[in-house]
């Protein structure tokens, strides 16, 4: 089909839910993305923070491969190899005791607020629990993480949503501590904020919370759907401020290309919710938990956190020294490692768009932050390829 037929059926069929850009994506391999006519296009965005591993990784697809040939699809009413060693080795990485398979990020958001609610349930013996959010923070596009998402026009459309949901100020701990109460169940946020801007936790906040947590048996709920798997230079990136929450969340890195994303919590936690609490038809089918598996084990092989500390500070420095030279332009520059920000002064929406015309895929958070997601395994050529079409596209 040519381009441009593509987009004009495209436009026909499917709900305008997003502002696609002019671009028809066929393959990948490795860091580049090829387009229907062929075109190149480096990767920085790794399809929002998903192919931690890059395209075409035929370690990772022969395991799918075989998964495939297999057993795809058992339900959770039995047990099978590929969920008992992606459960394990989710379990191990992560510090939690207990894990949970989904479908998305968003399901693995509303998993972790019934656990929270379950396990405030069982110690209180009422169902008046409330829940602290964070303002500009993002969970997805489901009922209850939508009310837990701090930009208001995501959520009011589309109230009544759960109710009894705080709102604090990210990073202003005073903010938080005035919302608690006798009642409040969780505090959830995520470790690093992704689609409200790139705004990573800073150490004394993050840390108050926990002790907040401890002293009042509040469960503190990470939301490492965007920030986890890597992208921080650590596995997750609480583990960056030595912080253990009780419930947490992936998904994006975790199936690097294959939909599936997980809760997980301390054992405390974890058995709050017993047969017939929750359940998922497809959740961390054998499928998905193949990829899982697989993808930790070559996180290990290629040693992919080691080089998205590497790249990652390069990346750093090579931001750094953009933002310098486009001072007048740029007012900031933020982030962890693999999951960087840069704030402009005008909306960067064409000049994302022009990247794409330069051979470059990035992405926007928000209005005025372009986001840089690259694959796990980009190399410092890579950062320098980047930096040269980024420039090309002011
Ligand atoms: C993307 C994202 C989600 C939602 O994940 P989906 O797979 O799109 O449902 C939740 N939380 C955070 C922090 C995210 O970045």
């Amino acid at each position: 089909m040519e381009t441009k037929e593509v987009m004009e059926r495209a436009e026909k069929v499917l709900m305008h839910t997003y502002g696609r850009y002019p671009l028809v994506l066929d393959h990948g391999e490795g860091m580049y993305l090829y387009d229907n006519d062929g075109k190149e296009y480096l990767d920085f965005a790794a399809g929002i923070g998903v192919f931690a591993l890059g395209y075409n990784n035929p370690d990772y697809n022969k395991a799918l491969t075989e998964q495939l040939t297999k057993l795809t699809h058992t339900s959770n009413y039995y047990y099978n190899i590929p969920s008992t060693l992606a459960a394990e080795k989710f379990t191990k990485a992560s510090g939690m005791d207990r894990v949970f398979f989904t479908n998305s990020g968003t399901e693995a958001v509303e998993g972790a607020i019934k656990l929270a609610r379950k396990y405030y349930y069982n110690k209180h013996k009422k169902a008046d629990s409330e829940i602290i959010a964070m303002n500009h923070s993002f969970h997805g596009r489901t009922m209850g993480a939508v009310a837990v998402t701090g930009t208001e026009s995501y959520r009011i459309p589309f109230e009544p949503l759960i109710g009894n949901v705080k709102f604090a100020e990210y990073n202003d701990y005073e903010s938080v501590e005035k919302l608690v109460t006798d009642k409040t169940a969780a505090i959830i946020m995520e470790t690093l904020q992704g689609e409200g801007g790139i705004h990573p936790a800073n150490t004394a906040f993050i840390k108050a919370i926990r002790k907040l947590c401890d002293e009042k048996d509040i469960l503190l709920i990470l939301d490492e759907v965007q920030c986890g798997m890597g992208r921080s230079g650590r596995m997750f990136a609480y583990q960056c401020f030595d912080v253990q929450p009780d419930i947490m969340t992936s998904a994006k890195g975790l199936g690097s290309g294959v939909p599936v994303g997980a809760f997980a919590a301390k054992e405390k936690v974890a058995t709050a919710l017993v047969p017939g609490d929750h359940g998922s038809t497809y959740g961390g089918n054998p499928l998905v938990c193949a990829a899982v598996s697989k993808v930790f084990d070559i996180f290990e092989e290629k040693q992919l956190i080691k080089n998205a500390n590497e790249v990652g500070d390069y990346l750093w420095e090579k931001l750094e020294e953009f933002a310098k030279k486009h001072s007048d332009i740029i007012v900031d520059h933020r982030g962890m490692k693999m999951m960087q920000g840069l704030e402009f002064k005008f909306d960067v929406h064409d000049t994302v768009k022009r990247g794409m015309d330069n051979g470059l895929i990035t992405i926007a958070a928000g209005a005025n932050v372009i986001r840089f997601l690259p694959p796990l395994i980009a190399e410092k050529k890579h950062v320098d390829e980047m930096i040269e079409k980024l420039e090309k596209s002011l």
